[in-house]
């Protein structure tokens, strides 16, 4: 297929702060964007050529992106998949609604995974209610997961019984779920990978997740994992965006587990929140390659120029009045970059910006990293 070039328009589905650092990205190499959200204050809304500002699955809105962009890809996985096939009837549509389907389905994509031969932590799908009258054993204890729309560590409960189990799933109300066991994590890790659909490939150095209640962090890269450990993960990752014929940017987590070996845990079809230290540390980003990837673009180089920590600011930092933490520390440390994603509203637990501290080795840049954390 022929390469997309500058300047030509690229449309995105989702304006949150994945589609805010993709609309930078492509037009800081002189494309032009239409983003697709429903909210008036969408985060990308601020650099986007165009703001369509309607419902997901909104014919006209639809249709319009369609007639207008080379090429259309998402920033979240919760978008209607079918909206997305019906898109790529016209236009090139990167992941396609496939992929996205399956990122969408705890049960489709465990079993993906699976057959692309690589390991997940035992679970049991659970499509009714009869699917969990089992032994359970195998599973427990465990976590409770609903099939769709978690995020963030919501719609899991954590049950240690078999009674447990079974009253957790009438409390997420009898919908598609998966029992997963609880695993003995040594710790988090996650890679990133850039897939054309001439299967050109390049992944991003591993990096490490720190979660706090369920979110993410603070990610550290180079993951404090032995190299050898490191390489499996990313050609676990590779192997997986083929098996999916996937196109674009698929980042996947991992558990690392206290025998060293690695399970993945879940994907998204997608940029990652762990990659956006990508930005400030490696020679292409993340957005760029997503860029890239739906332009049929040769991926960028992605080697780490430093190493780095990027720490999450959630809306818990903000003041109950509204006011903003205090960033004057922060913006005057020369190896450190904050980013925010213009959010109207801090809540807490809201996904509010990033910063990235850039140092000689990652015990020094975490060690800086936490300090800014508690001027702000
Ligand atoms: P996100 O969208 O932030 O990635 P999520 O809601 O999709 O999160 P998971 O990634 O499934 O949820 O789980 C969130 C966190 O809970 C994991 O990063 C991990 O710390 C913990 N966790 C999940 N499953 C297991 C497991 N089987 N064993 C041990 N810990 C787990
Ligand atoms: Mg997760």
């Amino acid at each position: 297929m022929a390469a997309i070039l500058p300047p030509a328009m690229l449309g995105i589905l989702g304006g949150g702060q994945l589609g805010r650092m993709f609309v930078v990205a492509a037009k800081r190499m002189g494309y032009r964007v239409t983003v697709l959200d429903p909210d008036a204050n969408a985060p990308a809304a601020d650099f986007a050529d165009v703001h369509l500002c309607a419902p997901f699955n909104d014919a006209d809105a639809l249709k319009t992106l369609a007639a207008s962009c080379a090429a259309v890809t998402t920033e979240f996985e919760n978008v209607n998949a079918d909206a997305m096939r019906t898109l790529a009837k016209t236009t090139r549509v990167s992941p396609s609604g496939d992929c996205v389907a399956i990122a969408q389905d705890r049960i489709a994509e465990k079993s993906w995974i699976n057959k692309a031969g690589l390991p997940t932590a035992p679970y049991l799908a659970i499509e009714s209610v009869e699917d969990i009258q089992v032994e359970l054993a195998d599973y427990l204890p465990g976590i409770l997961k609903t099939a769709r729309l978690g995020y963030d560590g919501k719609g899991q409960m954590r049950v240690k019984t078999a009674a447990e189990a079974r009253a957790a799933y009438a409390d997420l109300g009898g919908q598609a779920c998966v029992l997963e066991k609880m695993m003995d994590l040594q710790l988090e890790v996650s890679a990133i990978v850039t897939r054309t659909s001439s299967a050109q490939v390049a992944v991003f150095p591993v990096a490490e997740n720190i979660h706090k209640n369920g979110i993410l962090d603070e990610s550290i890269v180079p993951a404090r994992i032995a190299p050898e450990l490191a390489a499996s993960a990313q050609q676990m990752a590779i192997r997986l965006a083929e098996e999916l014929n996937y196109v674009g940017v698929l980042a996947v987590e991992f558990f690392v587990l206290a025998d060293n070996t690695l399970v993945v845990n879940e994907i998204a079809p997608r940029p990652h929140n762990s990659g956006h230290y990508t930005i400030d540390a490696c020679l292409t980003d993340q957005y760029q390659q997503q860029v890239r990837a739906m332009c049929e673009l040769l991926p960028g180089k992605t080697s780490l120029l430093s190493p780095v920590v990027m720490v999450n600011l959630l809306g818990d930092i903000w003041r109950d009045d509204g006011g903003e933490p205090n960033w004057a520390v922060l913006c005057e440390t020369p190896n450190a970059h904050l980013h925010l994603y213009g959010k109207k509203q801090a809540r807490v637990g809201r996904k509010m910006g990033h910063y990235c501290v850039l140092a000689a080795n990652v015990d020094d840049a975490l060690e800086q990293a936490r300090a800014l954390k508690d001027t702000l």
